[in-house]
């Protein structure tokens, strides 16, 4: 027989986790408010509300953190994660941030200004939000297959470069910058091809626009490169990521996801104009620009996390378990997202629940039914994270209505997947019974979905 496949990992260190009563999760989830992120950790069996600063660090990261250097300026663990970004992305100029929309809100501070337009591929909610808070807009180029769950495409993070060069053309005095999200999460975890990162780079060039890329899971997006798109199935993963960061000028890092750390960002730029202003706002904001909001033990352990997320094996172990709990998604019946996503699946809420009327939060009344049934956080992907329009303050409707299941990374093991899918596949064989989703009692003015309290219809 052929050996089946098997990760290249073995877990030195464990953490209890607490299996709850559907009576104990039925109480918690009303007190939450049904907001999952209003719930304890120890009220979740499995945990899979997000993939961000989740992961588990190796035994090198660990080994790192011993050796950080905890000086205020020109600490050894700065130099060793400039080094780690020069090498691996290919960016000669770096400021660290704590986390990602840190990275945004300094970077955004020099580039957005109001009435501003920023074109990209479905802007991830702090990415919008930054934009929006400094009266700017966002507009999603994506293509259109990206929004029908049920076609097969394999690059469905793609910039539609028709869309992109119309708001161009319309609005070129007001676009500081184009954006790609690699991979496009809000799309799905979906990557864009490296012919399309080529054709963004070009339509940029043809205007005079420089080029970000929000990069948090670059590194899932390269494995999808080597393993959808022929021309580069040969090249190594990090030979992939110098191709594709090649054609932008900045890039935006939320190192909680691909570089596998619990916490921190950081911009990486080539200009040594557009550092030395940003650079103002990181020591207003962040910190002096050797730390930035990092501790010296946490940059280390950055540093080697960028190292080993460019692995391929390390990839291929998170991707093939996400695979993994979609596969038994799809046998239980669950319509989702398809081709499954490098960090999650997606499950599709309008098909799930298509008797519920849009109003009432479908995505998110489907998260609760999961939580109930098994103690299993997910995410809404859905109306509540699109927020009310900034001028009519109407709720927005995005085209896909969606719940989250966010794999972190070496942190569960495959029979907690199948966990999850029974318990999903319950509750898919019961949808019938589900007649009413929810109603919003209390949202804050922006980025609501953190906070909002809800109640049942
Ligand atoms: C997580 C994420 C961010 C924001 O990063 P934080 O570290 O959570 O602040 C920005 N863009 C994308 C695509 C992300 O996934």
């Amino acid at each position: 027989m052929e050996l089946p496949y098997a990760e290249s990992f073995k877990i030195k260190m464990v953490e209890h986790i607490h299996r709850s009563t559907k009576e104990e999760r039925l109480q918690w989830i009303k007190e939450a408010k049904y907001n999952l992120f209003n719930l304890r950790s120890e009220q979740v069996f499995v945990d899979l509300l997000t993939d961000s600063g989740t992961g588990a660090m190796s035994d090198r990261q660990w080994s790192e953190m011993m050796l950080g250097d905890e000086s205020y300026a020109g600490a050894s663990s700065y130099f060793k994660l400039k080094n780690a970004i020069k090498n691996i992305l290919g960016f000669d100029y770096f400021l660290p941030t704590h986390q990602g929309r840190a990275a945004e809100n300094v970077l955004f501070s020099v580039l957005v200004k109001e009435g501003d337009i920023v074109p990209g591929n479905s802007h991830f909610d702090t990415t919008k939000g930054h934009i929006e808070f400094r009266k700017a807009r966002a507009i999603d180029c994506t293509i259109d297959e990206a929004f029908d769950t049920t076609l097969k495409h394999p690059f469905k993070g793609n910039v539609d470069i028709d869309k992109l060069e119309k708001v161009l053309k319309e609005h070129n005095d007001k676009v500081p910058f184009i954006i790609v999200t690699i991979t496009n999460n809000t799309a799905g975890g979906q990557p864009v091809s490296l012919q399309n990162l080529r054709e963004v780079r070009a339509v940029a060039d043809k205007y005079g626009k420089i080029v970000v890329y929000d990069s948090a899971r670059f590194a899932e997006n390269a494995y999808f490169i080597k393993t959808r798109e022929e021309a580069f199935a040969q090249l190594s993963i990090k030979e992939i990521t110098k191709e594709m960061f090649a054609n932008a000028d900045v890039m935006t890092m939320s190192s909680k996801k691909d570089a596998i750390v619990n916490m921190g960002g950081f911009i990486g730029m080539r200009s040594e104009k557009l550092f030395q202003e940003a650079s103002v706002f990181n020591i207003m904001f962040e910190g002096f620009i050797t730390y930035g909001g990092m501790s010296g033990r946490d940059m280390n352990a950055l540093a080697q996390g960028l190292d080993e997320g460019t692995e391929f094996v390390v990839l291929q172990n998170r991707i093939e378990q996400v695979a993994y709990l979609g596969r038994k998604l799809v046998e239980y019946g669950v319509p989702v997202q398809e081709p499954f996503g490098g960090h999650a699946i997606f499950v599709d809420a309008k098909r799930f629940l298509p008797h519920l009327p849009k109003e009432e939060y479908v995505a998110q009344t489907l998260a609760i039914e999961l939580y109930i049934e098994g103690g299993v956080r997910g995410v809404e992907i859905g109306t509540l994270l699109a927020d009310r329009d900034p001028e009519t303050r109407k709720d927005r409707f995005p085209k896909l209505e969606l719940l989250r299941l966010a794999v972190p990374r070496r942190t569960y093991t495959n029979n907690h997947m199948e966990y999850v899918a029974v318990a999903l596949g319950n509750v898919y064989a019961r949808r019938k019974s589900i007649t009413s989703g929810m109603k919003i009692l209390k949202e804050a003015p922006i980025m609501r979905h953190f906070t909002v309290e809800l109640d049942r219809i």
